[in-house]
């Protein structure tokens, strides 16, 4: 079996991938004999913002901490979030939520995503090594990974989760600035749930996805602070216009004061090689889109797990036959994602402003080229238009009803709605 040939792992980074990564080694790993590094250079900051989750991480950490979920959540600073509350989004100029389904039932969480690093130590068991990393490559039958100052190391499996790429290669990385935003100026500002005295706060909660001027804000409640972040595009508009719009905004939702935490250039991308048998690129290193859908942690998620299943399952014979289908698959997903997020911007927001203009009429139209399944490899877009095909169809058949692009049809469904698409 795989496992045999997994018998030294190292994981590179420790932000919320990185640490994700090393839990779940510790978790899943069939056999207690083997040694997982987890290496990361302290001195490179981690992003520490991305605080929505999907309802899949309630489970997975109940699974990776042995804790309870009301302990879990407590030690995240946590709230429960059912859904995204739209407001000002679309062409029908009315507020609506995008519910987990089933609504009302099903639920994910709020976070602290500093405390998350820190719970998810707790369940790894790991050499750590403080280092820089300065390349990781592929050699015969595994990785080998140079360190600054230190000697190089050979692993049979590498998890890259250094964040982001300092830049985008066309012949390494999908751009998909379909998606028309590109920054974020984070702001920090006092609670507004109610913690309980003994146990998790059990108030629904959701994630306010606020259309604004110059793009759109979230606020994100957790029990220790609220975040806000307007997200918007530097390109198109001055930082200093933002942080204006950001002042009468939390004016008029009567917060007085608020804490400037950072602004945050990112970019929207694919790698075009997430896995090659070898080493496993996840997080950030992986793929970014903007936060309104909160796609991030999921998609790390996905990455792991899918990963770890194939090695551990799977013969080690197979592994170079495996590699191009499991990295097609893992394309696949966040690019369905990255469309599902895109979309959101086809039908407008209240605002008729340069922001609004360019997002629907010149980023989203964007899509099928840079989508195109000659290009990408992979069939995201033909499924992503199935899903538009069974939204205009009168009667959505019951056999069609669990069908998913990316997030299941009940997501599009009800952004078709809210938006007037
Ligand atoms: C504005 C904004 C809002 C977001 N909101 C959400 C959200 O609501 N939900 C969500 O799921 N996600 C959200 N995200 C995404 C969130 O950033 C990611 O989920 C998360 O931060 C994953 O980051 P990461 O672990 O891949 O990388 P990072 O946090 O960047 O960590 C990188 C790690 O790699 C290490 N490292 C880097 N280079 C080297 C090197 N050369 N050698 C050794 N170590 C190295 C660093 O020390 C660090 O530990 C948001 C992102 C942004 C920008």
């Amino acid at each position: 079996m795989g496992k045999n040939s997994l018998r030294k792992i190292a994981v590179v980074g420790r932000g919320t991938a990185g640490s994700l990564a090393a839990a779940s080694v510790t978790r899943l790993h069939p056999d207690s004999d083997y040694e997982l590094h987890h290496i990361y250079d302290s001195r490179i900051p981690i992003i520490g913002v991305g605080e929505g989750s999907w309802p899949s991480l309630v489970q997975e950490l109940r699974q990776l901490t042995d804790l309870p979920h009301e302990t879990v959540q407590q030690r995240l600073n946590g709230t429960r979030k059912y859904g995204v509350a739209f407001e000002g989004w679309g062409r029908r100029n009315r507020d609506f939520t995008h519910y987990f389904t089933p609504q009302q039932v099903s639920y994910a969480y709020h976070l602290s995503a500093d405390v998350l690093t820190d719970l998810l130590h707790e369940s790894t068991r790991a050499r750590h090594i403080d280092a820089k990393v300065l390349d990781i490559a592929r050699v015969e039958d595994g990785a080998q990974v140079e360190f600054e100052g230190r000697a190089p190391e050979r692993y049979d499996l590498v998890f890259d989760a250094r964040g982001f790429p300092r830049d985008l290669q066309p012949d390494r990385h999908i751009d998909i600035s379909f998606i028309p935003t590109n920054t974020a100026v984070i702001r920090r500002c006092p609670a507004i749930v109610e913690e309980e005295r003994a146990g998790p706060v059990l108030q629904h909660t959701y994630t306010r996805a606020v259309a604004r001027p110059h793009g759109w804000i979230f606020v994100i409640p957790l029990t220790v602070h609220t975040s806000y972040g307007y997200i918007f595009n530097r390109d198109v508009t001055d930082v200093e216009e933002v942080e204006l719009d950001f002042d009468s905004f939390l004016e008029t939702d009567g917060v007085s004061e608020f804490e400037q935490r950072a602004v945050i250039p990112f970019p929207n991308f694919v790698h075009r090689r997430i896995y090659n048998g070898a080493v496993a690129r996840i997080g950030n290193a992986a793929a970014f889109m903007e936060p309104l859908e909160a796609t991030a942690i999921v998609s790390a998620q996905l990455q792991i797990g899918m990963v770890l299943h194939i090695r551990f399952n799977r013969s080690a014979e197979t592994v170079e036959r495996d590699a191009p289908t499991v990295n097609r698959f893992l394309i696949g997903t966040v690019l369905r994602y990255g469309l599902f997020v895109g979309w959101h911007y086809s039908c407008g927001s209240k605002y008729d402003s340069e922001f609004w203009r360019y997002a629907r009429d010149r980023a989203w139209p964007q899509h099928r080229e840079a989508a195109d399944p000659e290009v990408v490899g992979c069939d995201a877009l033909r499924k992503f238009d199935e899903m538009m095909g069974l939204l205009n169809r009168p009667v959505i058949d019951k056999a069609d009803w669990d069908r998913m692009c990316g997030v299941p049809l009940t997501s599009y469904a009800q952004m078709s709605q809210g938006l007037g698409y």
